[in-house]
């Protein structure tokens, strides 16, 4: 447990600047992550096990290190939801999953989480040797899945339902994805779990372009 990598986004700023050729802009301003660490954990459509997007493979011996089994004595049936959700796959029951699979995890559990709304992907960063080691990750896509049909809510790389389901196509359950259904999603209410979302159409629809 204190061995599994957790996962965390880099903090940003917007700093505007005045350039002399181009004027007031704004630039986008974060920590710099090292580039020869860096890597794609998933892309915008679920791929896996990323390649490495600099010539500069960095090679990590813990990817497929298996980590901690975890023991699984719940026997709750599958997740309720099955639209597009990855249930119907058969796991190994081993109950071992490998620094790999977090990533993908993450995204899985963003969707199951959010009850449908979004799905957070493209997930790249690095992943720090610190005790526990922690997931430093940038630039993600959130994919939402608008009722009212808007298009991009978060930016242009997000691809809404089509993003969802070439995540999904390619997505397999780990393990881990089981254990945070079981374990934690079931646990917060469903309320609580998307309320912060409920608006945000709304929202954006009232702001004026
Ligand atoms: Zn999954």
């Amino acid at each position: 447990p204190h061995t599994t990598p957790k996962i965390s986004f880099l903090e940003c700023s917007i700093y505007i600047v005045y350039d002399k050729n181009l004027g007031t802009i704004g630039v986008l301003v974060e920590k710099q992550l090292d580039p020869k660490k860096y890597k794609k954990w998933n892309d915008d459509c679920g791929a896996v096990d990323g390649q490495n997007p600099f010539e500069n493979r960095a090679g990590y011996d813990m990817m497929h290190a298996p980590l901690d089994a975890f023991a699984e004595s719940d026997e709750e049936s599958e997740d309720d939801s099955s639209e597009n959700d990855c249930s119907d796959d058969k796991v190994d029951d081993d109950e071992v999953f490998t620094v790999a699979d977090i990533p993908q995890a993450f995204s899985h559990f963003t969707y199951t989480y959010t009850k449908r709304k979004l799905l957070v992907c493209d997930l790249q960063g690095v992943l720090s040797t610190t005790t526990p080691p922690l997931f430093e990750l940038t630039d993600p896509v959130i994919h939402f899945m608008s009722r009212r049909k808007m298009k991009s809510i978060f930016g242009r790389t997000d691809r809404g339902y089509k993003g969802r389901n070439d995540f999904f196509r390619t997505h397999k359950c780990s393990p881990l994805c089981r254990m945070i259904n079981r374990r934690w999603i079931r646990k917060v209410g469903e309320h609580q779990r998307s309320s912060h979302l409920d608006d945000l159409e709304e929202q954006i629809s009232n702001v004026a372009f």
